[in-house]
């Protein structure tokens, strides 16, 4: 089978009670739609099924920036997220009131269901969005099937499952999560405004917590379409009744918790609903099998503060997409050992791994209060900071210094 005799013919017709395509993508958050714009626009018959035709106005990620934006542009994507995204290049870093230090880089801030929706309108032929559930996945070295709640049937050479944090698919498969750290961390989202109406005197701002038995890591505020976006992470227990009270008074609460917040907001309010979530670190097991391969939040779960999710799945889409699943299509079958070259690519591994240190990281840092941590937490600000002073008596000295090192 080759992937290229099959392009133009429309994926779903409705009514089509068996559809046939080359890769059938389950789960259109931004790995599955990212993948499914990838690989259509290279030519393959590709199915993307998700169960609502709208990703729901769900927190996940809303802002970023760095070397995601390169990966963005290498994929084609960076036109698509500036014309959904609030764009900023410059971010005010303060701890206990007092400035730390300013990030200067060009990030973006936006709602994720915008951008999964830029995603999935990248992709050429808009019948390849099947709106369904996928009730049932059986996979082996040739044909996989795919049984929809609607009653249809899909085949397809290759099954990715982007189904995010749901499991119960790759369940059915055998493929089982293992937690690694259970509940560990809680983040809010949320959208705040001035009661004067009056724009805050900052683009962006990150505002560090104060004191490790408080378990906040940061709060990120940062523009987005609809006004200055807030995203708070912490490492404490869900069940601790601070966490009712940031639901019930947020920026009562947050004033308490950063007290060095209050000179830099003024008077301000919340102005949406209150997001809430708590994450599981966890990665999949029993995952090697003919046919199938995971990726973004199936295959492993991230740290919201450790900003890695979108970086991670990133490199899933861009070494699936352009790299392993064009090559496997071109011969026979999709073995077990076709898919396990996907799994131990290096950037994908390297990727991974830096998510999971990452993660632990933050949570040391926040709330780790022995000696040598507490050590560490100084050294961290203070060397953030000094670097940032002599950037500010001899601007662009320390770059060509780095730089110069790296020669
Ligand atoms: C609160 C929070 C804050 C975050 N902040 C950041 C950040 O600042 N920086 C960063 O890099 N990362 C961040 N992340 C991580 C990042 O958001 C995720 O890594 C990313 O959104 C995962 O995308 P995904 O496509 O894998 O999963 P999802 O976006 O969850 O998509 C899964 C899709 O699968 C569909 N689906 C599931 N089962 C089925 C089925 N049986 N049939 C059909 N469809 C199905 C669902 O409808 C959904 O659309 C954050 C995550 C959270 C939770």
């Amino acid at each position: 089978m080759t992937t290229n005799k099959s392009v133009t013919e429309p994926i779903a017709a409705a009514g089509t009670a068996t559809i046939v395509a080359d890769i059938a993508i389950v789960g259109g958050g931004l790995a599955g739609s990212l993948a499914a714009a990838v690989l259509a626009r290279a030519g393959h018959r590709v199915a993307l099924i998700d169960k609502r035709a709208v990703h729901p106005d769900e927190f996940r990620v809303e802002k970023i920036g760095g070397q995601q934006l390169d990966m963005f542009r290498r994929l084609g994507f960076i036109r698509g997220l500036e014309s959904v995204a609030c764009s900023f290049d410059r971010v005010l870093n303060i701890r206990d009131g007092k400035v730390v230090d300013v990030s200067v880089g060009q990030a973006y801030g936006f709602p994720y269901a915008n951008l999964v929706a830029m995603a999935r309108g990248q992709i050429p032929d808009p019948s390849s969005l099947i709106v369904d559930e996928v009730i049932a996945v059986s996979c082996s070295d040739d044909v996989q099937y795919l049984d929809l709640a609607s009653g249809r049937r899909l085949n397809a050479r290759l099954v990715v499952l982007a189904t995010g944090m749901a499991g119960a698919l790759g369940y059915k498969l055998g493929i089982r999560r293992r937690v690694l750290a259970e509940r560990h961390s809680v983040s809010f989202g949320f959208t705040i405004a001035r009661r004067d109406g009056a724009p805050f005197d900052f683009k962006a701002l990150t505002c560090y917590g104060e004191r490790t038995s408080d378990g906040v890591d940061y709060l990120s505020l940062f523009p987005v379409p609809a006004g200055m976006r807030a995203n708070l992470f912490m490492f404490r227990d869900p069940t601790d009744p601070v966490m009712r009270e940031l639901r019930r008074d947020m920026a009562a609460t947050l004033l308490r918790l950063l007290p060095g917040l209050r000179p830099y907001l003024g008077d301000f309010h919340v102005t949406d609903r209150v997001q809430n979530w708590v994450m599981d670190l966890s990665v999949v097991e029993g995952h090697v099998q003919p046919g199938v391969v995971l990726i973004g939040d199936a295959f492993q779960t991230n740290c919201p503060a450790a900003g890695t999710g979108v970086g991670r799945l990133l490199v899933d889409v861009e070494r699936l997409c352009t790299e392993y699943a064009p090559r496997w299509l071109m011969t026979e079958g999709m073995s077990k050992e076709k898919i396990s070259q996907f799994y131990s690519d290096r950037d994908k591994v390297a990727a991974d791994q830096r998510s999971l240190k990452m993660a632990r990281f933050r949570q040391a840092l926040t709330s780790r209060n022995d000696i040598g941590w507490d050590a560490r937490r100084r050294l961290h600000f203070l060397r953030r900071n000094i670097t940032h002073r002599v950037d500010q008596m001899r601007p662009g000295w320390l770059s060509r210094f780095r730089s110069a090192l790296r020669a």
